[in-house]
């Protein structure tokens, strides 16, 4: 893990319409719609930190370095819509692109390939509902094949941050360093009771995301859920000699050990010295995890990294490392499927969030809000 970003404090809630678990960024904006509809909200978050996935925090000297390796689908209403919450969003990116051994494919090309891979072996696996989100983000992909790719300016850490100042225009903001323990939900379904380590907390409903959540009971009996255990593993790698380096996002495709790098450089405080740059690369697996795709231990050393990467042409020859970082991040995702079943058993309680793709999820937010409330305009 990063080291941690600044902290934020609010004062404790014992009673809130809302409560939301975790901090990622399709959380907060659940919970500024929550707001916008007249809720009491309070969002709580284990972690010292806001983001989740996406925090932003230090290493290697650099302050504003993601801990992994992102992407905002190119789906031009998100982008907008983050535009009118304040986020400065890039222009259309071009340095962003796909690649097979050294062949470059347009990004768009190459994240349409993916899904359709992703949903081709989900339904030899049978999983239903995971091929079902895959052909919409397929479909949505192609319709979308001619639109550009953008990031915010200042990157994910941008996005937290004026999400975060919406909600403090409703004099909301996260409480950090609290484990939610479990939920007690009433027979009625009508809200119940978050066991927490500041104390408990009283809900109408609670928010639970697909890598946020906590275990369920109604009544005391305990609602069981499955989850599924992944690990996602990055490395921030300081190199120099690399004054070419020019990408900012590249996808590769094949066997490789490497699934994506992103060039961290123009968003980092202070900007590396002439010549040097500083990337996050993800790689295809954790090492040593026993997966099909699994990497070896060698392969998340840094310097086999920036081997592959020379190999790539993703960086010159005589590129030579600095500095590593490394972070294996676990989490336990509830699957789309389960919980649609979780929000069906738990009624007007439980506020569900999708949450494994940010683009997917703020266009059905989006959708499911659009007629009911006003989203909350900048200027
Ligand atoms: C390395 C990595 C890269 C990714 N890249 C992308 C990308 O490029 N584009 C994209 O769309 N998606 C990406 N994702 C998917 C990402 O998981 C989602 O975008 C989103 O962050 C998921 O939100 P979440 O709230 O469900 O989980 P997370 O982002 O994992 O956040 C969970 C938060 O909830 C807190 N929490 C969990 N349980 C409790 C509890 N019981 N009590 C208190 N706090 C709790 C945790 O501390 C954490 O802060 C990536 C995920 C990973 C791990």
């Amino acid at each position: 893990m990063l080291d941690d970003a600044p902290k934020l404090s609010s004062p404790t809630h014992s009673s809130v319409d809302t409560v939301f678990l975790g901090t990622s960024p399709l959380v907060l904006c659940h919970a500024l719609f929550a707001c916008t509809q007249g809720r009491s909200v309070a969002i709580l978050d284990r972690n010292q930190c806001v983001g989740g996935a996406w925090h932003a925090g230090n290493a290697l000297g650099f302050t504003n370095v993601e801990a992994a390796v992102h992407l905002i689908e190119n789906r031009p209403e998100v982008y907008s819509h983050l535009e009118r919450v304040g986020v400065p969003i890039s222009d259309a990116d071009v340095d962003c692109w796909g690649q097979y051994g050294h062949m470059r494919i347009p990004l768009a090309i190459t994240r349409a390939v993916a899904f359709g891979g992703v949903l081709a072996k989900s339904l030899a696996r049978g999983n239903f509902s995971k091929s079902r989100t895959n052909a919409t983000s397929l479909a949505r992909s192609v319709a979308r094949i001619r639109s550009p790719f953008r990031y915010p300016v200042g990157g994910a850490a941008t996005l937290l941050e004026r999400l975060l100042s919406e909600l403090a225009v409703f004099g909301v903001s996260p409480q950090l360093g609290v484990h939610v323990h479990r939920a007690d939900i009433t027979r009625d379904r009508r809200g119940g009771k978050l066991q927490t380590s500041i104390g408990d907390v009283h809900f109408r409903r609670v928010g639970i995301a697909s890598r946020a959540h906590c275990p369920l009971t109604i009544d005391g009996e305990q609602l069981h859920f499955a989850t599924r255990r992944t690990a996602t593993c990055c490395l921030a790698l300081h190199v120099d000699r690399c004054d070419e380096v020019r990408f900012s996002y590249v996808e590769l495709l094949g066997r490789g050990p490497i699934r994506r790098v992103r060039n961290l450089s123009s968003l980092v405080q202070p900007t590396p010295a002439q010549g040097a740059r500083l990337l996050s690369v993800q790689l295809r697996s954790p090492p040593s995890d026993g997966g099909a795709d699994s990497n070896s231990d060698r392969d998340f050393d840094g310097e086999r990294v920036v081997e592959a990467l020379i190999a790539q042409r993703l960086l010159p020859p005589l590129t030579r490392l600095l500095g590593q970082h490394r972070g294996v991040y676990t989490h336990d995702t509830i699957a789309d499927g389960e919980l649609k079943r979780l929000a069906a058993s738990l009624g007007d309680a439980m506020h569900p969030m999708h949450t494994t793709d940010f683009g997917e999820e703020l266009t059905a937010l989006l959708r499911r809000t659009e007629s009911r409330c006003a989203t909350p305009a900048k200027g």
